[in-house]
């Protein structure tokens, strides 16, 4: 499980950050790709990835300013245009007013998908749960910007434990049908009287990875809720230390802020994007160095950029 960083710029686009959208790469485990936000020129970022925009079978979106939205309609004509590949749906989960704005700009554009769209708007009201597949849950909690924007927590099922066939084959089973019995938790018998207990040849049960994505927001206790105890947090850091005030004003966080969220929610990483053209190379190994004296596993991502969970 990777993340991979489309765009890491706030607001609008510049030469070394483009704006927001990052791929959560779930390939291992269920061979797809979910992006969160798709700001214009998500298309062309992926064309320098080994993303395949088929693989792209759920989309997420935090809030509808267009730097998190433009990308859409570009990009999913695009995937249309995948000869001698299968057509699979897709899924769009996102504020109210994300169908209107997807199938208005198809429509006025005359553009046909040859695949369907499942459109899964939610507001203030219906949040919590908004997915669950029999390997994910994904939920969403609504977060403080200037306007409606959420943040996602997406929770892997526990993997199961697996088989040592090693040790299986060390006691004298036959590799064989016996072997999916005790697979499936079965104690077995062998020819030679031997009893085999299961639970003796399976590995405890992983625990899944969480992985909580946040969209544009003020500092606020639901942050923390979607974070809790996270593999990693994805925080925006529009601004810097020392602008809290401007943070607030404009609906943002600061690094520091971003931090003290990632310390309260107990997070084992904290990747900060969202980052204003404003900020030289120099500044930001500030906002690196000072989140890090609140919380010190930080990193501040860069386009591209890949992150294995
Ligand atoms: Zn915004």
């Amino acid at each position: 499980m990777d993340i991979q960083f489309l765009g890491t710029g706030a607001g609008q686009p510049s030469k070394a950050r483009n704006v927001s959208s990052l791929a959560l790469k779930l390939l291992d485990e269920i061979n797809e790709v979910w992006l969160f936000d798709c700001g214009e020129g998500t298309q062309n970022r992926i064309l320098e990835t080994t993303i395949r925009p088929r693989k792209v079978s759920k989309i997420f979106i935090t809030h509808l300013h267009g730097d998190h939205i433009f990308g859409l309609p570009g990009f999913l004509s695009s995937r249309a245009f995948q000869a001698n590949e299968e057509q699979t749906d897709l899924d769009i989960y996102g504020p109210q007013g994300i169908k209107s704005f997807v199938l208005t700009s198809l429509r006025v554009s005359g553009s046909r998908l040859p695949y369907r769209i499942h459109f899964h708007e939610f507001d203030q009201d219906s949040l919590g749960k908004i997915l669950e597949t029999d390997k994910f849950t994904v939920y969403a909690e609504e977060l403080d910007h200037t306007i409606f924007c959420v943040g996602y927590r997406v929770m892997q099922k526990d993997l199961e434990g697996t088989l040592d066939a090693e040790k299986l084959k060390a006691a004298g089973v036959p590799f064989g049908p016996l072997f999916g019995k005790i697979k499936n938790g079965q104690d077995v018998v062998l020819d030679d009287g031997t009893e085999i207990k299961a639970a003796d040849y399976i590995s405890a049960p992983r625990p899944g990875k969480i992985i909580t994505i946040l969209g544009d927001t003020r500092k606020t206790n639901a942050s923390v809720r979607l974070a809790v105890n996270a593999d990693v947090l994805v925080h925006e850091s529009t601004y810097g230390k020392g602008d809290e005030k401007i943070a607030r004003n404009h609906g943002h966080s600061t690094n520091m802020q971003a931090a003290q969220v990632a310390a309260e929610a107990g997070v084992k990483r904290l990747l900060l994007n969202h980052i204003s053209a404003r900020f030289l190379s120099k500044d930001i190994s500030q906002l690196k160095k000072d989140a890090a004296t609140v919380f010190e596993n930080v990193h501040v991502v860069k386009d591209l950029e890949e992150v294995e969970i």
